[in-house]
């Protein structure tokens, strides 16, 4: 999707306001020389910038403006090394609203919902983001924040929350609870707004089906405002993102070179209009493509599709894409498959093509051929590639205590 001449104009913007500061981003320009953007490629000749960055401008090197500007921070949690640190000004805070307000009512949410909070409030930007789009929709915010089950299903009750937003793990956990209590029909529950992590069709039809209510999943990270740049419609094909605030190109994770639309790879965030902290080219390393064409729902907001995985596990076989997590999912379907596995790839230089061995440990009560014909069978209709599989009785492959490292590809060593 290229940049309409608005998005150049405001991107050009923002690269001169940084380059007028003494932020890190402002630097980096300077050194390299650049001046502002005028077109589609000199835009996509701008350098990267990456969770890395913003953890060597910490605490608050990315902040683009005076002190007195500043109204709140956030900040990612840092279980690997030092935390992100965002700076956001009283625009920025409402520009976030706005666009989370948009969300909600994309869901179908107005302002007579009773909206129960249970993302956690603080340094994360979750909880304090539902609760501004709430207040901004003129909805009924119930900020409970996380945990203390018992509370949460009481006010659920009293006070006849409409909407429940939460992680889906937590949301899991509120329907087996209210599963287990057969509170199901003294609940109002119509609809969830969940947090864009990755969550398997069963725990999705589980909860849908548990509730009884229509899932909405909102995507966004803290680097970019937070949750709320994006949302899918009630025709769930692909999530809406709001493009008057952030620019959001594919690119292929390898090369860094942006793919055609439509084509799967690396979700890369530009923010038009922040001012606290402006990002160019930020890499999400969340996996996805450009659904072309227009929704059905008749919005004109772009679209990406659901996020597929990690730019860090995914890899490619035959020009397909693949994640470990599809799989998994392959493995759990096929009887007397165990969920121990391993991918080796490898180019036949002859033949010129790829070659991928998956081998699966099988339980000694199922034949091993036929259940290889069925895990081939399945990669196929799912993933569309055939590969060897070569079955091993259980306890075969080596166990980790760390992440088990489960693709071995030869083919980056040549
Ligand atoms: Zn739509």
């Amino acid at each position: 999707m290229k940049l309409s001449a608005i998005q150049l104009n405001q991107a050009d913007i923002q690269i001169k306001r940084l380059i007028k500061s003494d932020s890190y981003y402002g630097n980096i320009f300077k050194k390299a020389g650049i001046t502002g953007v005028s077109s589609q490629e000199e835009f996509e000749s701008l350098p990267f910038s990456s969770k890395d960055d913003l953890r060597n401008a910490y605490p608050l090197g990315i902040q683009a403006v005076p002190d007195e500007d500043v109204v709140r921070i956030h900040s990612s949690s840092g279980t690997t090394g030092k935390p992100v640190i965002i700076p956001y000004t009283a625009k920025d805070v409402d520009d976030w609203a706005v666009m989370f307000a948009r969300c909600y009512e994309t869901a179908g949410i107005t302002n007579k919902d009773r909206i129960q909070i249970t993302p956690g409030y603080g340094l994360w930007t979750a909880g304090i983001g539902f609760q501004a789009g709430c207040e901004k929709l003129g909805a009924m915010a119930i900020p409970m924040g996380p945990g203390n089950t018992e509370k949460q299903l009481q006010m659920m009750q009293d006070l006849k929350s409409t909407v429940l937003t939460a992680t889906s793990s937590y949301a899991l956990l509120l329907a087996e609870e209210i599963n287990k209590r057969g509170l199901k029909d003294k609940i109002c529950l119509k609809k969830g707004v969940f947090g864009s992590e990755r969550w398997s069709d069963k725990m999705r039809s589980y909860i849908q089906k548990e509730l009884g209510i229509e899932l909405y999943d909102i995507y966004g990270l803290t680097e970019i405002y937070g949750p709320g740049i994006g949302i899918n419609c009630s025709e769930n094909n692909g999530i809406h993102y709001w493009d008057d605030y952030v620019y959001i190109e594919i690119i292929d994770p390898k090369t860094g070179k942006n793919v055609p639309d439509g084509e799967e790879g690396e979700i890369v965030i530009t923010t038009l209009v922040k001012e606290g902290a402006p990002l160019i080219r930020f890499r999400t390393h969340d996996i996805s493509r450009i659904i072309p064409g227009k929704c059905k729902c008749g919005r004109d907001y772009p679209r990406i599709d659901t996020i597929k995985g990690r730019s860090d596990d995914m890899f490619k076989v035959h020009g397909v894409n693949m994640f470990p997590s599809q799989v998994e999912e392959i493995l759990q379907n096929i009887d007397g498959a165990s969920s121990e596995y391993n991918i080796t790839i490898a180019h036949d230089n002859d033949k010129n093509k790829d070659i991928m061995i998956v081998t699966v440990e099988v339980e000694g009560r199922v034949d091993f051929e036929k259940t290889a014909n069925s895990i081939r069978a399945s990669f196929k209709s799912k993933i569309g590639v055939t590969p060897k599989i070569t079955p091993v009785p259980v306890g075969t492959l080596p166990r980790s205590e760390k992440k088990t490292k489960r693709v071995i590809d030869y083919r980056e060593t040549v």
